[in-house]
C-alpha cells in the first residue's frame, strides 16, 4: 500500500465535510486548508531510484489525494499529468474518493473510454440526500472499478438500486469531539442491501457516538476501527 498526495487543500463541499479530518489537521497547525497547493510528491509514482527502479514497488494499491479530494476545481489544470503518471503505472492500482462525482465527466482523460482497468473510484455519501444526487450520477459513469462509501454515515441510506457493479460498499461513523451520532441499525441495513445484491460490505469504524440497542455510548479514537472489527459483521 502506498500514499499519493498530489496536492493538499480541500474546500468543504457537503454535510459529511462538517469535521473533515484535513481542515482539522490543517487548523492546528494553522494550515489554510482553503489555499489549494502542488506537494513536492506530485510525481511520486514515476520516481525512481538510482538503479532505475521505481520508488513505489509494483503490484500496490495506490491511494490517491487523501489530503484532498482528486476531482476538486482547483487541481483541474494539474489532473491531466496524474493522468499521464496513473497510465504509465499499469503495475499499481490506484484508489481515490471523491464527493465531487458530479465532475467526473470533465475531469477524466481522452483515452478513458469504458475506465482504466488499474483504477478504483470511490463516491463518497454521507445521508439519503446524498445517496439520491451522488449515486443517480455513479451508476451511470464509464467506471471499471466502483466503490461506495458511506462515512462519515450520519443518517439511514438506501442505495439498493444503486449497487449493480459496485464491488465494495464501506460504513463508518464520524469522529470528533461534536461528532453526530451513528446508529449501528443504519450500518446493518446498508449491510443487508449489500448481502441482498452480493456486493461486498465492510464496517470500517463506529463513530464516536455510537447507538446501539438504543443506547449511546462514547468510544475513544482510538477505538473507533477496533470495535468495528469486532462487531465482526464484514462481507
Ligand atoms: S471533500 Fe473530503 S477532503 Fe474535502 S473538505 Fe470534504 S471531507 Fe475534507
Amino acid at each position: 500500500m502506498a500514499i499519493w498526495n498530489p496536492w493538499r487543500g480541500c474546500h468543504r463541499q457537503s454535510e459529511g465535510c462538517r469535521y473533515c479530518y484535513i481542515h482539522k489537521g490543517d487548523a492546528r497547525k494553522g494550515i489554510d486548508t482553503d489555499q489549494i497547493v502542488r506537494t513536492e510528491k506530485f510525481y511520486a509514482p514515476v520516481e525512481k531510484k538510482t538503479s532505475g527502479d521505481y520508488k513505489i514497488k509494483p503490484g500496490q494499491t495506490v491511494y490517491v489525494c487523501f489530503s484532498s479530494d482528486f476531482l476538486l476545481e482547483d487541481a483541474d489544470e494539474w489532473r491531466g499529468e496524474c493522468w499521464d503518471m496513473i497510465r504509465e503505472r499499469q503495475d499499481l492500482h490506484f484508489l481515490f474518493l471523491t464527493k465531487r462525482i458530479d465532475r467526473f465527466m470533465q475531469c477524466i482523460p481522452k483515452d478513458w473510454g469504458d475506465g482504466y482497468e488499474n483504477v478504483t473510484v470511490g463516491c463518497t455519501i454521507e445521508n439519503q440526500e446524498m445517496a439520491d444526487a451522488r449515486l443517480a450520477v455513479f451508476s451511470e459513469l464509464p467506471i471499471k472499478h466502483r466503490n461506495i462509501i458511506c462515512q462519515p454515515l450520519i443518517g439511514a441510506i438506501e442505495l439498493e438500486q444503486h449497487l449493480k457493479g459496485v464491488e465494495l460498499v464501506v460504513a463508518g461513523g464520524e469522529s470528533d469531539k461534536n461528532a453526530r451520532p451513528l446508529d449501528y441499525e443504519w450500518v446493518l441495513s446498508l449491510r443487508e442491501q449489500c448481502i441482498r445484491t452480493g456486493t461486498h460490505f465492510e464496517f470500517r469504524q463506529c463513530g464516536t457516538y455510537f447507538i446501539k440497542d438504543g443506547k449511546q455510548y462514547k468510544l475513544a479514537v482510538k477505538d473507533l476501527g477496533s470495535q468495528a472489527r469486532k462487531a465482526g459483521i464484514n462481507v
